[in-house]
Order: structure tokens, then C-alpha cells, then sequence
């Protein structure tokens, strides 16, 4: 599969200082925010600093490096969030997932617990 990136995306946009954001993380590799809609009382967006669409296409091109860094940062994350008790990872990707910013993100959501894994719409 072909992965093209928009440098456009609002994602992209906070990457380059453009949009403010509530940092919760920052290390080379990796950004961890507040998301600005939040559906749990832990709601942090991890987004890698590379150019990469989706969890697919982060885990077919991305290096070794930003890889490993992206998840120690994942990790780190968890511990500042204090998300002892649990939470969930979540990766929307393309239409069927419903992905809304086209460069890759996964959700930490805890603090609550969260209920089923899919909700049927
Ligand atoms: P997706 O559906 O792509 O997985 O989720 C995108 C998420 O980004 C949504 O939960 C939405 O609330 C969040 N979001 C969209 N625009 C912004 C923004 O400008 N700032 C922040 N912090 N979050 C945003």
C-alpha cells in the first residue's frame, strides 16, 4: 500500500507550533497532548514526529529509532497520566476506523472504565 502524507493536518499544524496544544510529553521522537474533545477523564493523544498517516503505515516505514521512541514515550505517558488501574489504546485508521487527522495518533484513554470495545452504530 501507498501512504501519502498532508502536511496540512491539524496534527501536523500543532508539530510546527502553528495551533497550541495542552503538552503532556515531549521527547524527540514522540508529542503527547490533551485531546481537545475528551472522552474520559484520561483522554492524551500520542502522536509520532515523523510524517506517517496511520498506525499501518508507522509500523511498514517508520525506523527501528522512532518506533522504539514512539512507544518509551507511550510508556512514559502512562506513568505521568497515572493510569494504574487500566486504560485502552486506541488507533483509528482511514474511513472504516473512522480516523478523523490524517497522521497517525493512538488515544490513551483511562480513568474511568470504559465499556465495551465497539460500540454498534
Ligand atoms: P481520530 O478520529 O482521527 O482518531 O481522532 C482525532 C482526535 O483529535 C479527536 O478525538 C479530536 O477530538 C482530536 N482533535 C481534533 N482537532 C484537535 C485539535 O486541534 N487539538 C487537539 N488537542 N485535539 C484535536
Amino acid at each position: 500500500m501507498e501512504f501519502t502524507y498532508d502536511d496540512q493536518n491539524i496534527f501536523a499544524k500543532i508539530l510546527r507550533g502553528e495551533i497550541p496544544n495542552k503538552t503532556v510529553y515531549e521527547d524527540d521522537h514522540a508529542l503527547a497532548f490533551e485531546d481537545i474533545s475528551p472522552q474520559a477523564p484520561v483522554h492524551v493523544l500520542v502522536i509520532p514526529k515523523g510524517p506517517y498517516v496511520s498506525l499501518d503505515h508507522f509500523a511498514a516505514e517508520a525506523s527501528a529509532e522512532e518506533q522504539t521512541g514512539f512507544f518509551r514515550a507511550v510508556a512514559e505517558v502512562c506513568r505521568i497520566a497515572g493510569v494504574e488501574g487500566g486504560f485502552r489504546a486506541i488507533a483509528n485508521t482511514r474511513d472504516d476506523g473512522m480516523q478523523e487527522v490524517p497522521h497517525f495518533h493512538l488515544h490513551i484513554l483511562g480513568g474511568r472504565r470504559m465499556g465495551p470495545l465497539v460500540v454498534q452504530s
